[in-house]
């Protein structure tokens, strides 16, 4: 696109970071002719989190959660640059960005100049730095996570199945150890114990009845954020379903077959075959960075934003939205980070313009200038603040049962059951970010419920 409008007023820069629920939110709905618009993130594709905790195991598959940042760009008005590439570094004196391609054979790096900034890098895994965590166990935030926790899972079954039931080594392998009780661990834990009691023990039922689902939980119940009901319900379920329960129990250390584990007042040893680690998000270092050049940004949990989702210290240019972000009230899910993507798409619309007007006033002629002056201030008077609408919270528990904490308008409404399974597909099947995607994961439902899953690595 050209530098400039056909009025010769400047076409100003957006720098995008991250293709995740926040900047795939904007991007759908910036109206991209406005400004030139530049893309960046390690991950070509936006990923549906939401659905991840199922791929491991094969209820969904991994392409079909995945929608290329290309075809979204693609029904974009205006043209959309994107890099491949990781955020290293921002200046925002200088109001650059460092970015580094990821891509091997292609290396670079690159100082981007931007008049706007959309920070959307979301969070890392926390280890809240438990010795062994990072060399040992599996995260489930990322395809290749899903993927390696599906190799692993496969490959300790193999392995138990050549050795002898009495074999100590074959119980620890088929124990799969599932660290924090939020809803990505309690999710992960019941999608394995449906492969493990639908599909598995089909194929080998001995084995089957070996394998152990455990879920480790600090606090004293799982699901903090749902109401008590449903937290009752879905730990009734999980000891139903044999899921081991253990509660007011910190993981401390983690080494190559052993969990170390305060549990109450005493420390128990327990061996495992599959670890998989879900105890919350932490700021990425280059989040810690940019916290660090900016004297407002005194949090450690994420970047300190205002109720225009403007960084503090940086708020003339610098936006930032999703789980890179702590503000009070506002928590890191999906559903925040998409409305604030939405939200910032209408307020970049506005911005340009109030930066029209400027350009207007600065090249209109002294008796002009006070009515556009006014007209300016009535303009910049018009922003809107973020206002968040929470729609509820939904989780898997396992046996095609699900909860739901739902608000209709003033209303809310507590689920549990089969049916609340169906309102979690359907309400899943509609945030799917495009058509493709809600064909594929509605055609991978059908293909378990006739078929299975296909869990082959
Ligand atoms: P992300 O979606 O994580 O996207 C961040 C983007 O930034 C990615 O594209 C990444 O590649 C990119 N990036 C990373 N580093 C850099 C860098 N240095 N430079 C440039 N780009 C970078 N929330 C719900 O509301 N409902 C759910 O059911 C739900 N289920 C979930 C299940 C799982 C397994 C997980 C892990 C999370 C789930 N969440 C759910 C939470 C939800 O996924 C997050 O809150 C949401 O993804 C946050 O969006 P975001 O845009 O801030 O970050
Ligand atoms: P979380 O922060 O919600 O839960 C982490 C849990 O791990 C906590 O209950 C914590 O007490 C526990 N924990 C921490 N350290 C521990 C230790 N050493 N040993 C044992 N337990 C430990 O993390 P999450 O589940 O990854 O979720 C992250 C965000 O994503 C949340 O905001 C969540 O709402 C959102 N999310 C939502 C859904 C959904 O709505 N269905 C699904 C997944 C994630």
């Amino acid at each position: 696109q050209s530098a400039t409008f056909a009025d010769g007023s400047p076409r100003k820069t957006i720098v995008i970071l991250g293709s995740g629920w926040g900047s795939a939110s904007l991007l759908k709905n910036l109206d991209t002719s406005l400004y030139n618009v530049v893309l960046v993130s390690p991950r070509n594709y936006f990923l549906f989190t939401p659905l991840l905790p199922s791929t491991p195991v094969g209820t969904v598959e991994l392409k079909s959660i995945v929608e290329p940042i290309r075809s979204i760009a693609r029904r974009a008005p205006g043209e959309v640059h994107y890099y491949e590439a990781e955020a290293l570094d921002v200046d925002p004196q200088d109001k650059t960005v460092k970015i580094q391609s990821v891509n091997k054979d292609q290396e670079y790096t690159l100082d981007l100049k931007y008049d706007y900034l959309v920070y959307g890098v979301g969070a890392q895994p926390t280890t809240f730095n438990t010795p062994g965590v990072y060399e040992n166990a599996s995260f489930l935030k990322e395809i290749s996570d899903a993927q390696e926790i599906r190799v692993k899972i496969m490959t300790a079954i193999e392995k138990a199945a050549t050795l002898s039931p009495s074999d100590p080594e074959r119980q620890r392998l088929l124990t799969f150890v599932v660290v924090g009780g939020g809803p990505t661990g309690v999710e992960l834990a019941a999608e394995l114990k449906d492969y493990v009691d639908q599909d598995l023990k089909k194929w080998m039922p001995g084995l089957s009845k070996e394998i152990k689902v455990t879920l480790a939980e600090a606090l004293p119940n799982i699901l903090n954020m749902f109401d008590r009901s449903l937290v009752e319900y879905a730990q009734d379920l999980f000891k139903q379903e044999k899921i081991d329960l253990w509660l007011n129990t910190m993981v401390k250390s983690v080494d190559k077959t052993h969990i170390r584990a305060k549990c109450g007042d005493e420390m128990i040893e327990v061996p495992y075959g599959v670890l998989v680690w879900a105890t919350g998000n932490a700021p990425r270092d280059v989040t810690k960075n940019l916290m660090n050049k900016l004297e407002p940004q005194d949090s450690r949990r994420g970047l300190l934003i205002n109720e225009k989702l403007q960084l503090l210290g940086a708020e003339d240019s610098i936006f930032a939205i999703g789980d890179c972000t702590f503000y009070p009230g506002l928590f890191p899910t999906a559903q925040v980070a998409h409305q604030e993507g939405e939200y910032l798409a209408k307020a970049l619309k506005k911005i340009h313009g109030v930066d029209q007007l400027k350009w207007q006033i600065a090249q209109a002629a002294e008796e002009d200038k006070q009515m556009l002056e006014s007209r300016l201030d009535k303009l910049q008077g018009d922003f809107e603040h973020f206002k968040y609408n929470h729609m509820g919270a939904l989780a898997y528990i396992g046996k095609e049962k699900a909860i739901a904490d739902v608000s209709f308008g003033q209303s809310q409404y507590k689920l549990a059951g089969s049916f609340t399974f169906l309102f979690w597909k359907s309400a899943y099947l509609a945030m799917c970010l495009s058509f493709r995607n809600r064909v594929l994961v509605a055609m991978d439902w059908c293909k378990v419920y006739f078929l299975g899953r296909d869990s082959s690595v």
